[in-house]
């Protein structure tokens, strides 16, 4: 079959809320992928941000191998030694006490939200305390995530929504102190905001909000799910501050490809939040994906990918700005490490489009934004690729517009 017979097969059954690029992805290997084709495409998505050591890594691969010949699943109601891995090596990693994992993103935001508002109602005999989450920040797509993501357009079909949530300003530490109430119990924000337009937060921003949280006791929950996993240049973003969150949610980058993430806290927080009862996973940290979560966290120490990250992150970062110095489309850059975006007064969609058939893979994040969130073990001279093929994309969009 040709890609197309595929894409009209796929569409006749898939439930419609992507609006997917043409093509039919078939292998991965390194930093590229291939299409039914056997087309070849420099990927600057990591199936948005989630592989970071790229397409076909033997060693994860074989870990993973050797895990399903094992044992796949057994339920939170058994012990791994995938499990004791896994828990052991991110918790110290974090320098966080406590681990519990979830099978995605949205699920780790749901139990950082659960164990916040367990820790408040313990500590004041009552319930119905307040969030304070960010505008244009993305926690997900269930109701409870939702609820804390500031973008109206996902949130208003779906209302009501989770009760006594507010909204403050990203980077303006005043707008926070303005929701603040003696009922609020977290402050829940991404430390490099991803889907709203790639802004990384501001240090006197960040270290305020985490002083605030200090001094009224209240959880400071950073979503680390796309920022995290070494791709700002440390492990986890919070580390380029000087804060650390009492609740932290990581995915994406965690599995590299295995559907896991989690949610980490303090002894502080565990020793009166979520106990026997309160919450509750079939698959989450099962064997499968605790050997991968071990693996991945192996592969990352041992291969010093975050200070990959950071230093390929620099030349990603010059050679943007040169960009944005040549192209008048170009009208603004922010970013860190091996998160980053452009602003494009072209439509994002259309570069994008056509950057596919350049032969580079390429997503925007918000309505404006070229987001660039490759797999952290690229070069240099993947770099320069994308730069060149990312030109030509924006010659012909310039053309047609
Ligand atoms: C992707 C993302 C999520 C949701 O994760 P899923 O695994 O898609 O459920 C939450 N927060 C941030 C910052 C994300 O980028």
């Amino acid at each position: 079959m040709n890609q197309q017979n595929y894409i009209d097969e796929v569409e006749k059954s898939v439930l419609h809320t992507y609006n997917r690029f043409q093509m039919v992805i078939d292998h991965g290997d390194g930093v590229y992928l291939y299409d039914t084709d056997q087309n070849q495409y420099l990927d600057f998505a990591a199936g948005i941000a989630v592989m970071a050591l790229g397409y076909n890594h033997k060693e994860y691969n074989e870990a993973l191998k050797n895990q399903i010949d094992k044992v796949l699943h057994i339920s939170n109601l058994y012990y791994s030694v995938p499990l004791m891995e896994a828990a052991s090596k991110v918790t110290k990693a974090a320098d966080m006490e406590r681990i519990f994992f979830t099978n995605s993103g949205t699920e780790a935001i749901e139990g950082a939200i659960k164990a916040a508002k367990k820790y408040a109602y313990t500590r004041d005999g009552h319930a119905g305390h307040e969030i304070i989450a960010m505008q244009h920040s993305f926690h997900g797509r269930s109701i409870g995530a939702l609820s804390v993501t500031g973008t109206e357009k996902y949130q208003i079909p779906f209302a009501p929504l989770l009760p006594g949530v507010k909204f403050a300003t990203y980077n303006d530490l005043e707008s926070v102190k303005a929701q603040i109430t003696d009922k609020t119990c977290a402050i829940i924000m991404e430390t490099v905001q991803g889907e709203g337009g790639i802004y990384p937060a501001q240090k006197e921003f960040i270290e305020g909000v985490r002083k605030i949280c200090d001094e009224k006791d209240i959880i400071m929950i950073l979503d680390e799910v796309q920022c995290g996993m070494g791709r700002s240049g440390k492990l986890f973003a919070w580390q380029n501050y000087n804060v650390k969150p009492d609740i932290m949610c990581l995915a994406k980058a965690l599995g590299c490809g295995v559907p896991v993430g989690a949610f980490l806290m303090t002894q502080k927080v565990a020793d009166q939040s979520l106990a026997p009862g309160d919450h509750g996973t079939t698959y989450g940290g099962n064997p499968f994906v605790g050997a991968a979560v071990s693996k991945v966290m192996d592969i990352m120490q041992r291969d010093h990918l975050p200070e990959h990250a950071a230093k390929v992150g620099e030349y990603l970062y010059e050679k943007l700005e040169q960009l944005m110095e040549e192209e008048e489309c170009i009208t603004a850059h922010r970013g860190i490490g091996l998160i980053q975006g452009v602003e494009c007064s072209l439509p994002v969609g259309k570069v994008c489009a056509e950057a596919l058939k350049q032969g580079v893979l390429i997503i925007s994040a918000g309505s404006n934004v070229l987001r660039f969130v490759p797999p952290l073990v690229i070069e240099e001279k993947h770099v320069d690729e994308m730069i060149v093929k990312l030109k030509k994309a924006l010659a012909i969009c310039k053309e047609n517009a």
